[in-house]
Order: C-alpha cells, then structure tokens, then sequence
C-alpha cells in the first residue's frame, strides 16, 4: 500500500474539548498520526511524504470567506482583549437568529459548529497539510479513473480528518473535508462518477452535506445512530439527497454496541448499492472509531472485524482511494489499522 503522509500536520496541536460541560483533552492529537504512521511502516507499507498543491483544490469544495477565517482566525484572536489560547466559539447562530457577524467571536460561532475543532498557532499549517495528503493520493490514482484491474489504491493518512466539515463550516475536530476534496479531484479529472463510503463511527455530516444536491459524487455513510451520537442533527436513513442529489445519499445509521456480523451485513448493503452506481473511482472515508475500544466508542467493531471491513471494500472491482478519518487513541488503534490494510490487499 502507498501510504500518503505528511510531516506538517502536527502544527495543528489542538489543546482542548468540551465534553458535556467539562474541559477535556482534545482527543484529535498530533500523536494518532504517529501512532498510524508507525503501524504502516512496521507493516511493511510504503511511506510517501505528500506534496503542496496550494488552495486550488481546497476552494473547489470549501467557501472562500471561511478558508479567510481558517486563515486569520488566530491572528484576530490573540488581537482581543485578554483571549483564550486557541479559537473556541461560545455563541453560535441558530434556529433563531442567524445575520452574518463581523465581531471575531461571532465569526468564530459562525464558522464553527461547536467547541471540537479549536484554532491555535499552527492549525491553518496543519490544516491545510492534511488536505495536500488527500490531494497528493488523489493525484497518485487520477491515471487510474474508471480502472476495474485490482492494482489501483492508496492510502492517504490525513490528519486533522476531515468529513464533519461543510463547504463553509468546521465541526467534530474537522476543517477541511479531505475525502470531498479528493473526490472533487477525481472529478475535475475526469471521473464521472466518484462514490464516497464513509465507515467512521460519526456519520459524514460535512460529506453530505457538501454533495447532497449532486448526482455525480454518490455519498454513503455507516455510523452511530444520530438520535443518541454525534452529530445528532443529521445522519438519518430519510436524508436521500436533494433535487437533482435526490437518491444520491445513503445513511444506514446502526445501534450503539452493534457488532461485528451486522456491521458486514449492513456494509455489503452499502456495498451493492455502489455497483449499481458504477463509479470510476471509490473514496473510503476511514474513520477507525467504530473500534471496541476507541475513547469516543459507540459501535463493537473488534480488530478482526476491521480485517473483514477492509476485505469487503477491496473486494470492489474499482480505483479505491482510503482517506483517514477519525480513530482515537487506544491500545487497538495501530492494529485496527495494520487490520483492515491487510484485509484489502488480501482481496486484491
Ligand atoms: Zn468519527
């Protein structure tokens, strides 16, 4: 497997979460990188360091005024009366009011959903890092659009993750939606159809939201059902898409502590409507949250059930691009990866 990295994105080091009313540890650490990182080297996959592709990309899918917010977000921060050491809304437009704010904190509740996706000194560095890895592994298969041979895949490991953000919106520790870039890509490169599969624990909020009026990227996301998880204002089976997206999004949510077996059986239901699409290419949006043991756990998915998810997916006849997600720190993490890598390549 080509393992796309980058050594940039650990200047995005965010400190701190609110977690039901208490101040914790944020849990996206520059570490999971590492850990993953680590796992694949020692796996014997190939590591390859992404290069910068500039904001191009990045502005084909995110807003212009909220890549200026990521931008100067910090600067304008630290430039208010005593301030907090990373950017963290505490007021946030709603059901109610909604007018555009110039006030820095009011942009910051604008521009951030909630208190999980802080701003600190070099987040805009690592930010746009993480994305330069999809791109860089996007760039790597775009000779291999509409490819049905066995041989064109690659892993691109991403960090800070990205599929809870919106063309204009960060949220859930994302700021730029890495696996909606990548298939942006594919597109401008003539794909015509590209297909994102979302397998992190948290439904791709940001990812279907982006798409949701577009019938030529298909989104699909297994996840935490949303009446109990995050982001619980979306995720639900009755969001199909809209107007000329209308049938072109799938949520299949599942209940806490489901496991293994039912989890298969949902993606193989995921899986066949993805054949039917006939997509060029398949982004994998993989989150390794779904873990038994992750920190943020809601699903009961066991190592072996990641080697069985990852034969699944690279038993599919197409160009298959992995963009990590989320998948927190645990004894499992490296090995839940390292997993479903040799599950793929075992069905290759
Ligand atoms: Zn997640």
């Amino acid at each position: 497997m080509r393992v796309f990295h980058s050594s940039y994105s650990g200047h995005h080091a965010p400190r701190t979460f609110v977690a039901i009313g208490q101040i914790v540890e944020c849990p996206e650490q520059p570490r999971r990188a590492e850990i993953l990182a680590t796992a694949a080297r020692d796996a014997g996959h190939r590591i390859i360091e992404a290069t910068q592709h500039g904001l191009e990309p990045v502005r084909r899918v995110h807003d212009s005024g909220y890549l200026e917010f990521l931008e100067t977000a910090y600067a304008a921060w630290m430039a208010m009366p005593n301030p907090g050491n990373e950017v963290i809304p505490n007021v946030h437009p709603g059901r109610n009011m909604n007018a555009f704010p110039i006030a820095t904190v009011a942009r910051a509740g604008h521009y951030q959903a909630d208190t999980s996706c802080p701003i600190g000194p070099g987040s805009w560095q690592g930010i746009q890092a993480s994305a330069d890895v999809a791109v860089s592994a996007a760039q790597a298969l775009v000779d291999s659009i509409g490819a049905r041979d066995a041989s064109a895949f690659a892993y691109a490991l991403c960090r800070p993750p990205g599929h809870h953000a919106f063309a204009d919106q960060a949220g859930g520790f994302c700021f730029l939606n890495n696996s909606a870039i990548a298939a942006q890509v594919f597109r401008d490169e003539g794909a015509d159809r590209v297909a994102i599969l979302d397998v992190d624990v948290h439904h791709g909020n940001g990812t279907q939201g982006i798409f949701y009026q577009r019938a030529d990227v298909l989104t699909l996301s297994l996840h935490g059902d949303p009446t109990a998880y995050y982001p619980y204002f979306a995720g639900y089976a009755g969001e199909t898409g809209y107007e000329a997206g209308e049938g072109f999004n799938l949520n299949l949510p599942l209940a806490e502590r489901t496991g293994d077996d039912v989890y298969m059986e949902t993606l193989d239901y995921a899986i066949a409507r993805i054949v039917t699409y006939r997509p060029d290419v398949v982004v994998v949006a993989l989150g390794l949250d779904a873990s038994k043991d992750d920190p943020l756990a809601f699903l009961s998915i066991t190592t072996d059930g990641f080697r069985r998810i990852g034969r699944k997916i690279g038993a599919m006849a197409f160009a298959i691009l992995l963009v990590q997600e989320g998948g927190y720190i645990s004894k499992s993490l490296g090995n839940n990866l390292t997993a479903f890598l040799n599950g793929f390549e075992e069905a290759k």
